[in-house]
């Protein structure tokens, strides 16, 4: 008979992990390592491999080449059942026909855990989750966010070393998915589980994970804490794809000192449209870039004091801010982050000032954020 023993948390290593469905690479090549205890979101858009890492880790697909290590070996001949991984689903696979309470146990039985441990266990996620009213219902009868709590009890009963979560609140609407994600982070913080996090929803990324890999394609493109992924992007790509509204850009030229001679400019600077940037000395010249400012490092100021002129298209009155759409140095529309009760209008000529501090360069050719 199988008795509880609380494992530590296990850390788990990526090395070389490689995944191909015939011709298509549905994961090149990924190193990665999550240290025990830590909570980690994969995120990016549908098709990028996330949900296959996920899988290779549970041992439910076999890597086409590398290997994963779980709490300090490699489990590429280890049974999915044995890998002490619990893995919950969006569509939470619960069984219709039993109780709450016979969903929880379930697994226990089948793995011929005793009687008074599967009740600790199943009254211990009942109550870390809230369940307790709910144990005689069956599924039918719980609302979305009462099933993902069941299913999230099942993968806790098991009382795993590694919990592998994918797209488990994307059938729930906006309110209950803010409120899983704060009961997803409490979890978290009162078991001290090694956490793993499947999701194309950017926010989910930034609220739970403590550190994030962004994918694309099937490429890792940055593996960092959220406030790095958001201030210090690794690439055009991952500005673009975390933060709403979306960062602003623009794409255009650095002109050296001599070139911006009749814009009387004594550095180099980017000329992009109405917008000109001198540039820190040790930037180098000629060369195509495009900069990204987010919305709350632009000020909206009368026009003369500024960085480029504008014309402010639209007001977004959000209650707490407003979000001023207008023109950016060359048209395409810029969003700017202003006070919930400021007072320009559409049709206004406005300016626009970029905070230097936070502007961001990237190459304009391969997208690569530079220093
Ligand atoms: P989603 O959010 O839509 O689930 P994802 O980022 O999780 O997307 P994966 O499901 O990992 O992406 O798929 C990655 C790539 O591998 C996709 O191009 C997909 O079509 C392909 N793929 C996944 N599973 C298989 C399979 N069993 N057979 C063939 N191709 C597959």
């Amino acid at each position: 008979m199988v008795t509880t023993v609380s494992r530590p948390p296990a850390g788990i290593a990526l090395r070389g992990l490689e995944k191909r469905f015939g011709d298509v690479v549905a994961v090149h090549p990924l190193d990665l390592e999550i240290a025990p205890g830590e909570f980690v979101v994969f995120v990016g858009p549908s098709g990028c491999g996330k949900t296959t890492v996920l899988r290779m880790i549970a041992g439910l697909d076999d890597p086409s080449a590398g290997a994963v290590w779980i709490g300090g070996r490699a489990v590429e001949h280890v049974e999915p059942a044995d890998r002490d991984v619990a893995m919950v689903f969006q569509s939470y696979a619960l069984y219709p026909h039993m109780t709450v309470r016979e969903n929880l146990a379930f697994g226990l039985r089948m793995r011929k855990h005793a009687a008074a441990d599967i009740e600790r266990r199943v009254s211990r996620a009942a109550g870390v989750l809230g369940l307790e009213a709910l144990m005689e219902r069956r599924p039918g009868q719980l609302s979305g966010g009462q099933k993902q709590r069941v299913a999230f009890g099942r993968a806790m009963v098991r009382d795993p070393q590694v919990f592998l979560f994918d797209e488990p609140l994307s059938n729930l609407d906006a309110r209950l998915r803010a409120d899983m994600r704060r009961e997803i982070a409490e979890l978290h913080a009162r078991l001290g589980a090694t956490m793993l996090y499947v999701t194309h929803d950017q926010v989910e990324a930034m609220t739970l994970g403590q550190r994030i890999a962004v994918m694309r394609d099937g490429r890792l493109q940055q593996y960092a804490p959220p406030l790095e992924i958001y201030r210090q992007p690794a690439n055009l790509y991952v500005a673009t794809f975390i933060g709403t509204p979306s960062i602003n850009l623009v794409t255009g030229d650095i002109v050296a000192p001599a070139q911006a001679a009749g814009r009387a400019e004594p550095s180099p600077c980017l000329v992009a449209g109405r917008l000109s940037l001198p540039l820190a000395s040790q930037q180098s010249a000629s060369r195509r870039v495009t900069i990204g400012v987010r919305a709350e490092n632009l000020r909206v100021v009368p026009p003369g004091d500024s960085d480029f002129t504008s014309v402010v298209h639209r007001v977004e009155r959000l209650g707490n801010e407003s979000l001023v759409h207008l023109d950016g140095p060359l048209d395409d529309p810029w969003i700017a982050r202003a006070a919930a009760d400021w007072a320009g209008r559409a049709g206004d000529a406005v300016g626009v000032r970029l905070d230097r501090q936070h502007t961001l360069w990237f190459d304009a050719g391969d997208g690569r954020r530079l220093e």
